[in-house]
């Protein structure tokens, strides 16, 4: 029978490429309920009806099989055994980024700001629409994405060379000076050379899913960036516009 259940979760499980979610929630109707809105929309869903079994999952799987446990956790506060602060509390106490969105029926700002604290990086109160939690879910993975984007290995493209630790850029084997959305952004052009980007994709990716403003930011930035890539910048061979979509780079 298929479980989505973590105790009963074999380490051998084959693993996919979908974002997997752990799901830390004891009421059965809104566990399903939220498993499946999740699953539609392409998620792995795992989930742990009490505060122990989610800790010793996010514990031994790691261990075991190397593989990160989950891209995402979503969290209930009140639940038998072990709190929910105090998991997300024990989560980062032990370095682990993962990002943390509490669900919970307690709508006080109290208990928001504790949960903020203890170092969650979004609240939902109950009840919440399917809707908005998907939404929410879908920010969180984004910005989770963003964050791994492969930082240890230089990117390389014709003449500009970028060291992502240590922010810098080589252009024709000068050194150049990008603000840090420059940088972002050509970093991201850099690790997907040719993938067309809408400017709301790049608000997203370089902005973040909070920022609130003109889709016109991006074509500033990128009218500065190619003005310190590009030998022509009126005739760009990096940055290219993509009438009707956006951007892409090479
Ligand atoms: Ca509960």
């Amino acid at each position: 029978m298929y479980t989505r259940d973590v105790t009963q979760y074999s380490p051998k499980a084959e693993i996919g490429p979908k974002s997997r979610i752990l799901l830390v929630e004891d009421e059965e109707l809104i566990q399903e309920m939220i498993a499946l809105a999740l699953e539609e929309e392409g998620y792995e869903v795992l989930t742990a009806s009490d505060g122990r079994s989610a800790l010793e999952y996010l514990t031994n799987w790691e261990s075991n099989t190397g593989e990160v446990p989950c891209d995402l956790v979503l969290l209930d506060l009140m639940l038998p055994q072990i709190n929910g602060l105090d998991i997300c509390r024990w989560l980062r106490y032990q370095g682990n980024p993962v990002p943390i969105l509490i669900l919970s029926a307690k709508g006080s700002e109290t208990d928001r700001v504790l949960g903020l604290e203890v170092g969650a990086d979004d609240y939902l109160t109950k009840p919440f629409s399917m809707r908005e939690l998907v939404a929410r879910c879908r920010a969180l993975l984004r910005r989770q994405r963003l964050n791994t984007v492969p930082e240890t290995s230089v990117l390389e493209y014709k003449d500009i060379t970028l060291y992502p630790q240590e922010c810098r850029v080589l252009v024709r084997s000068q050194e150049v000076n990008l603000s840090p959305k420059e940088f972002r952004l050509l970093e991201l052009f850099m690790s997907y050379t040719r993938r067309v980007w809408s400017r709301e994709q790049l608000l997203d990716q370089v902005w973040g899913p909070d920022f609130v403003g003109d889709s016109k930011t991006v074509d500033v930035h990128i009218r500065w960036l190619r003005e310190k890539l590009e030998q022509d910048p009126s005739h760009p061979e990096y940055i290219i516009t993509v009438r009707g979509f956006g951007y892409r780079f090479g």
